[in-house]
């Protein structure tokens, strides 16, 4: 077997070894194995009851909407589903799979659904080629079915030593992969912080993406090296390589382990200024791993995760009880729950149709606008919320914040949540702090009216990188563009932290810069005092904090705010580290 070498962008560093499994989105979970003969009738006949369920599911999805409020779109996107599950392309060839190649119903679903795309790929019409989604997620309704009721065969697992290969991965995707146990992954697409790679740096394996066509280049069960950190696959790599891989691996581990001391360590510098160091999550499942990596709080706690990857969406009792657990389970530690933030690369299942697909996503009906024009769900989590901060020490923050009517507008929507609650006799937390996210260059130009209504803010530098530069931070084509040191980028951020360390108001990184070790004494230095990031970067972070002295730092961050020379600027930061 030859070996030969992939360059992606390591989005979550470590290096891990095992084989390759190629996964196409909707195969994520999807086990192969052999029916015995006598089996295939029941087989079949599991198959058909998933089919009979999602014509259930649609039809109870139809009269609903019917009696409901919800736009015509959705009603036009329930009959696609209907035309595509009864076709017999979708209802009648996965039979005849089972019966002759005697595999699992779910197995031969996927095989049909990879014909039927490959067949939609070639046509030239964007129209029917869009179809092709219709189809993935139509199968993806079946597979639900279907998995809720496994065959009698369990599959066997070995995840562990597991690595990942799939074109492209949805944050949705990626967030099921806390259920399990892989070793890596691998995408051929993908930026740098795209949500897809945020979330896979939260599980704390290496990942690399943007590899371009690891997919097509990689075969199942391959032996496969992935370097998160030096962004390199090595496939069926040889003797002497696998064995040097071995070797860091043991050393990383050793590097983890003296790191792990520094857990309860207060991060103070070495002229010491007290910092805060806190965690970013997703789902309260992850609590874990924060209590763990010592943080002094949480940061930014993703709340849109609890819609995403299931039918309908969390009730308001559902949602309450995930922010509670967080907010007692961090033991009066400060909870910052962000309002969710659906939209651009995270759709929203639970809504299927009603987000249209937008014509530019990342500058669509996102975030607080999605909040916003859909009162009744925000409304919904803003109670939730408030109802948590009676167990707690719980903050909102608002991302995407572009203007002061978004603001006002906000601020109006959690009295009228708190009026709820005070008339039914809900306790809550009546000083609750309200927060915003600093994530479009317009906010920071327009500052003062943000720091005048909040009581803190919180730098989203991964949207604010992406719409300070006009880059796609999910599109790996401009990945080369993404750059956190561009001048306009740190000067946006320097504007931010000198205007809210002069207003007293608290302000936070919350971006994926937060947690990169070589930007801590950058971030230090301009004045920053609290960052938020995912626990595994965490005590990285913190040894870099231990060793920084901020007022000897005084005089280079002077110069670095000077100049808009990018060489000059990655010479003076390297100057800050040594
Ligand atoms: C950010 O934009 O930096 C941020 C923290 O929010 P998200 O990555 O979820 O968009
Ligand atoms: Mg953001």
């Amino acid at each position: 077997m030859t070996s030969f070498a992939l360059h992606g962008v390591g989005v979550s560093g470590g290096i891990a070894i095992g084989r390759a499994q190629l996964v196409s989105h909707a195969t994520l979970e999807v086990a192969h194995y052999s029916i015995a003969p006598g089996n295939v009738d029941a087989e079949i006949a599991r198959f058909e009851n998933a089919l009979a369920e999602v014509q259930r599911e649609l039809e109870g999805l139809h009269s609903a909407m019917t009696s409901g409020d919800a736009p015509a779109e959705f009603g036009a996107f329930l009959d696609v589903h209907w035309m595509i599950l009864t076709d017999p392309t979708l209802a009648e060839a996965p039979k005849k799979i089972i019966a002759e190649q005697r595999c699992n119903a779910e197995w031969a679903l996927i095989q049909q659904m990879n014909v039927l795309v490959e067949q939609f790929e070639q046509i030239e019409d964007t129209y029917l080629r869009e179809r092709r989604a219709g189809v993935v997620q139509v199968v993806e309704r079946i597979l639900k079915r279907l998995l809720g009721k496994p065959g009698a065969v369990a599959p066997g697992s070995a995840e562990q030593h597991t690595i990942l290969v799939a074109h492209d991965l949805s944050p949705a995707d990626v967030i099921q992969f806390k259920r399990h146990r892989y070793a890596a992954f691998l995408t051929d697409v993908g930026g740098a912080t795209s949500h897809t790679a945020i979330v896979a740096r939260s599980l704390a394996v290496p990942a690399v993406v943007a590899t371009h066509n690891a997919r097509t280049l990689i075969r199942e069960n391959e032996l496969l090296i992935v370097d998160g950190t030096h962004h390199v696959v090595i496939v069926n790599p040889d003797k002497s390589v696998l064995a040097e891989y071995r070797l860091k691996q043991g050393e990383l581990e050793l590097e983890r382990a003296r790191l792990r001391r520094l857990k309860s360590k207060p991060a103070t510098t070495l002229d010491g200024l007290e910092i805060e160091l806190h965690a970013n999550i997703e789902l309260p499942g992850d609590l874990l791993q924060t209590l763990g990596s010592g943080a002094t709080g949480v940061g930014l706690f993703r709340s849109e995760f609890l819609f995403l990857n299931r039918e309908g969406l969390p009730s308001e009792d559902e949602q309450f009880e995930a922010y509670r657990s967080v907010a007692e389970g961090m033991q009066g530690k400060p909870v910052t729950i962000r309002t969710f933030d659906l939209g651009a690369d995270k759709s929203f299942a639970g809504l299927d149709g009603l987000v249209r697909v937008a014509p530019n996503p990342a500058l669509g009906l996102r975030a607080v606008r999605f909040c916003l024009a859909e009162p009744r769900l925000f409304l919904t989590q803003l109670r939730a919320i408030l109802r948590a901060s009676h167990y707690g020490k719980v903050k909102i923050l608002v991302p995407m914040l572009a203007s002061v009517g978004e603001i006002d507008q906000t601020l109006a929507m959690i009295a009228q949540a708190k009026e709820t609650l005070r008339d039914q006799g809900v306790p809550f937390d009546s000083g609750v702090p309200v927060g915003g996210m600093i994530e479009i260059p317009a906010a920071v130009l327009a500052i003062s009216s943000f720091l005048e209504r909040l009581d803190f803010l919180s730098i989203g530098t991964n949207d604010l990188i992406q719409y300070t530069l006009a880059v796609d931070r999910a599109d790996d084509a401009v990945s080369h563009l993404y750059d956190p040191l561009h001048p306009a980028v740190l000067k946006l951020i320097a504007m931010a932290i000198s205007a809210s360390n002069r207003m007293r108001v608290p302000i936070a990184v919350c971006g994926e810069m937060a947690g990169e070790a070589r930007l801590t004494r950058l971030l230090l230095g301009l004045g920053l005092r609290n960052l938020s990031m995912h626990p595994a970067h965490l005590l990285t972070v913190k040894q870099c904090v231990l060793t920084t002295d901020v007022a000897k730092g005084a005089p280079i961050i002077a110069r670095l705010r000077r100049t808009d020379d990018p060489a000059r600027l990655a010479a003076l930061i390297d100057k800050l580290n040594a």
